[in-house]
């Protein structure tokens, strides 16, 4: 072991809750438990980034570190300085199309594990025509939902 596994093991980091003190009132808009940069709410995930990389001098201490989601973390992760503060501006502005971005693959894999009965249930809730040819399951999930629709409208 190395001087340099020495020093990186006895860091110490400030607490998350230092950290966002210290930016709570130097930046708009920021929320406690929230990613900094798209305001994703994560109670659990919020990883300390640094704002410039230990690499490139950066420190330790609460003005070098925002509390990012990991998403965020990961995208942030190669830029440093300046150049994280222009990624920050942009994330903070554009939270909206980011989110939708990144949840996109998720709905797309959660509609992929639906069996052919909620597959049914699925297309009938969001208003879809039943498809044609395709297994009895999903004939009776979307009618089951079709049913319920109907009945609910119609009290
Ligand atoms: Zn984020």
């Amino acid at each position: 072991m190395g001087i340099n596994d020495l020093i990186i093991k006895h860091r110490k980091m400030p607490s998350q809750k230092k950290i966002f003190e210290h930016w709570e009132i130097r930046l708009d808009s920021i929320y406690p438990q929230q990613c900094f940069a798209c305001s994703s709410l994560d109670t659990t995930k919020l990883e300390r980034a640094h704002i410039l990389a230990r690499c490139n001098g950066g420190s330790d201490e609460v003005d070098n570190l925002h509390l990012l989601c990991r998403n965020c973390h990961v995208s942030s992760e190669t830029i440093s300085g300046k150049k994280y503060w222009q990624w920050f501006k942009y994330t903070f502005e554009n939270w909206v199309e980011i989110t939708i971005a990144r949840c996109k693959p998720h709905i797309n894999m959660a509609l992929n594990n639906l069996n052919d009965l909620e597959r049914g249930e699925y297309d009938c809730v969001i208003g879809y025509q039943a498809l044609e040819g395709q297994s009895d399951a999903y004939d009776i999930g979307y009618g089951e939902q079709y049913q319920k629709e109907q009945t609910v409208g119609g009290q």
